[in-house]
C-alpha cells in the first residue's frame, strides 16, 4: 500500500507523474528507535551520502546527534542543515577538504599515514579532532559490500598503526566495515568485537580512548519483508558512535513513475515509464528486481482507447535508450493501465543520489518533502 500522504502528493503531482516523495518522519523515527536500542551515551549520526536532499537533511539534523560526510560538498550540506556534530571520512580527501573539516570542527576519520601527516601540517596547531579509520585484519559480518578484513582502499592497515606519526591527539577509531547487513545478531557481535578491539588497541598505542565509531551498514530487504531486528543490539553495553545511511532513509522515500506505454515484445509485457534507472539506479547497479505497487489513476481524458493489461507479469522499464533501464522484472499485475503510476517504496537511500541524472537529458523528477511530524 502507498501511505496516504504519499498518495496525496502523487495526486497533486504534474502529469505524467515522475516524482520522489520523502517523509522525514520515517527517518526521525528510525533514529529514535536506534538510540533506544543502544546504551545511553551512544551517538547516532546519519550518513549524508545515502540521501543529501537539503530539506530532508535539515529535518534529520534536528533529531540525529550529527551527520557523517564523505566530501567537501557533503560537509557544506551538513553545515547548512545545522548538524550538531560532523564526522568526515573518505579515502581521497584533498587538502582543501581537510582544511575545511578542521575549520568546521569535524571529527576527521584519517585513512592513511600520509593523510595524517597532511592533516597535521594543515591544522598548524589548531584544535583538531582525529580518529583512525582502520581496516582490521579480522573478518567482518556479512552484507552486500565489505570494506574491511579484505583488501580495499579504506582505512589504515591494522599492522601499520604502530608506526603512525603521533603529533595530533587521537580520540579513537572508526571501524565502518560493511553495508546492507540484515543479520542484526551478527552486527551486534561485530560492534562488541569492535569495542573490545578498540580498547586493546588504544591501550597498546597509548591512546586515551573516547571515541569508537562502528559505522553504518544496517540492512534493508528490498525484495522481501526481512527486517533488521533492533532488539539484537540490546546486548551491547558500551556507548559507541553509529552512522547508518541506508537503514535511516530507505523507507523514507517513494519513487513514482507514470506508465507511458504498455506493449508486448517477444512474448513479454513491458510497462514503459516516465522515469527509470537514471532516477533510481539501485536495481540496475545491484542486479535485482525492485517491487512496485500500483497507484491507480482513473481519469482518462483522451478520445482513443486506454491500453490495459490484466493478470500478466510485466517488466517495468524506463525512458532510456538502453535495455539495462529496468526497474522490475516479471511482477504480476491484476490490472495495469497506461496512465497508472508505479510506486517504488524503499527508494529513500541510494536512490536519486547515486543515479546518472543527466543521461539522455530527460527532466528531473518532482521532489516533495512531506512536513516532519514530531
Ligand atoms: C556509506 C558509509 C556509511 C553508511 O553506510 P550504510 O550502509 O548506508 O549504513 C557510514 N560510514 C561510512 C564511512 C560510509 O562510507
Amino acid at each position: 500500500m502507498v501511505p496516504e500522504p504519499v498518495a496525496a502528493a502523487l495526486r497533486a503531482a504534474r502529469r505524467p507523474v515522475c516524482a520522489y516523495v520523502y517523509d522525514p518522519t520515517v527517518a526521525i523515527d528510525r533514529i529514535a528507535a536506534l538510540r533506544a536500542a543502544l546504551p545511553a551515551g551512544t551517538q547516532v549520526l546519519y550518513a549524508v551520502k545515502a540521501n543529501g536532499n537539503p530539506d530532508l537533511l535539515r529535518a534529520i539534523a534536528a533529531h540525529a546527534d550529527g551527520l557523517e560526510v564523505a566530501s567537501g560538498g557533503e560537509l557544506a550540506l551538513a553545515q547548512a542543515a545545522g548538524a550538531r556534530t560532523i564526522a568526515f571520512a573518505g579515502p581521497a580527501k584533498t587538502d582543501d577538504e581537510l582544511a575545511a573539516a578542521v575549520t568546521a570542527g569535524a571529527m576527521i576519520h584519517v585513512e592513511s599515514a600520509h593523510e595524517l601527516r597532511r592533516l597535521t601540517h594543515l591544522a598548524a596547531g589548531r584544535p583538531t579532532r582525529v580518529a583512525l579509520r582502520v581496516n582490521r585484519a579480522a573478518d567482518t559480518p556479512s552484507g552486500s559490500h565489505r570494506m574491511t578484513g579484505t583488501p580495499t582502499p579504506f582505512g589504515i592497515a591494522e599492522d601499520d598503526l604502530d608506526t603512525l606519526p603521533r603529533d595530533l591527539p587521537i580520540s579513537g577509531f572508526h571501524l565502518h566495515a560493511v553495508s546492507n547487513n540484515l543479520d542484526a545478531a551478527a552486527h551486534a557481535a561485530f560492534i562488541d568485537d569492535a569495542v573490545r578491539w578498540s580498547t586493546a588497541a588504544a591501550a597498546r598505542l597509548g591512546i586515551d580512548l573516547t571515541y569508537v565509531n562502528v559505522g553504518g551498514g544496517l540492512g534493508i530487504d528490498y525484495t522481501g519483508d526481512q527486517r533488521f531486528d533492533l532488539t539484537a543490539l540490546r546486548t551491547i553495553r558500551t556507548p559507541v558512535t553509529v552512522e547508518p545511511g541506508r537503514w535511516i532513509t530507505a523507507d523514507a522515500g517513494w519513487y513514482a513513475a507514470e506508465v507511458i506505454d504498455l506493449k508486448r515484445n517477444h512474448g513479454r509485457w513491458f510497462a514503459v515509464l516516465r522515469g527509470g534507472t537514471h532516477h533510481f539506479r539501485l536495481p540496475a547497479a545491484w542486479g535485482y528486481s525492485h517491487p512496485f505497487t500500483i497507484h491507480a489513476v482513473d481519469d482518462w481524458p483522451h478520445p482513443f482507447p486506454r491500453p490495459e493489461v490484466t493478470d500478466v507479469p510485466v517488466d517495468a522499464t524506463g525512458e532510456l535508450c538502453t535495455p539495462r533501464d529496468v526497474l522490475t522484472r516479471g511482477q504480476h499485475v491484476d490490472r495495469l493501465r497506461v496512465g497508472d503510476v508505479l510506486v517504488y517504496a524503499r527508494t529513500g537511500a541510494y536512490g536519486w543520489d547515486i543515479s546518472h541524472h543527466d543521461f539522455l537529458r530527460h527532466p528531473y523528477p518532482e521532489v516533495t518533502v512531506l512536513p516532519a511530524v514530531g
